[in-house]
C-alpha cells in the first residue's frame, strides 16, 4: 500500500513503501540519499552542492547530485552496478547495502523488511528473514559482518565490520 509522506528535507512527496519514484525508499523520512546528507550536514535550501561519496562496490569516488533518480546513487558506474547485481553477488550485495544505509545494528527481520519495499522498477524481489539469515551467515564467514548475540536467535543483531570497506571483496569471484 502506498504511504505518501513529505520528505523532511526538500518537502516533496515520496512513497515510504516503495513503488515508482522511490529509488530512495531506504532513506525514510527522507526522499533520497542526497536529502538525508543535505539535512544532516545542515545545508540551507537553495544551495545544492555535490557530495563526494565512495562506490559501495569498488570504493572509487563519485559525485552524488540532487534528483529523484540520481539522488540515491550508491555505485560509481554501470559496470559496478552490473557486477553487484549479478546473480552470484545479488543477495549478499543487497543485504550489505541495507546494513550500510541503516548504519546501526539490525536484525535479519529489519533487513528483510527494508528489502520488501518495492523498488522503482516495480519488480519486487524480496528476501525473507530466513534467507537474509542465511546470507548473513555467509557474510560472517567472509569476514564482512559482526554478530551481536541476544537472548535467542531472533534477538541477534548484525553490523558491518568496516562500513567503509568496498563490498567487492566479499563477493564471489566470477
Ligand atoms: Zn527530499
Ligand atoms: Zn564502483
Amino acid at each position: 500500500m502506498p504511504l505518501l509522506v513529505n520528505c523532511v528535507s526538500c518537502d516533496e512527496l515520496f512513497d515510504e513503501c516503495g513503488g515508482s519514484m522511490s529509488r530512495g525508499r531506504h532513506y525514510a523520512p527522507f526522499c533520497s540519499r542526497y536529502c538525508r546528507i543535505f539535512h544532516r550536514e545542515g545545508y540551507q535550501l537553495g544551495q545544492y552542492p555535490h557530495f563526494e561519496r565512495k562506490c559501495d562496490w569498488c570504493g572509487a569516488a563519485f559525485q552524488l547530485t540532487r534528483g529523484k533518480y540520481e539522488g540515491s546513487q550508491r555505485v560509481c558506474s554501470l559496470k559496478c552496478s552490473r557486477e553487484a547485481r549479478a546473480k552470484r553477488n545479488n543477495k549478499a550485495h543487497r543485504v550489505l547495502q541495507t546494513m550500510k544505509i541503516l548504519a546501526r545494528p539490525v536484525s535479519a527481520h529489519e533487513i528483510a523488511y527494508e528489502l520488501s519495499k518495492i523498488p522503482c522498477n516495480g519488480w519486487r524481489n524480496t528476501l525473507g528473514s530466513q534467507s537474509v539469515a542465511n546470507v548473513l551467515k555467509l557474510l560472517n564467514a567472509r569476514g564482512a559482518i559482526k554478530i551481536l548475540t541476544g537472548k535467542n536467535k531472533q534477538a541477534y543483531t548484525y553490523k558491518l565490520r568496516d562500513p567503509n570497506a568496498p563490498f567487492k571483496q566479499y563477493g564471489k569471484p566470477a
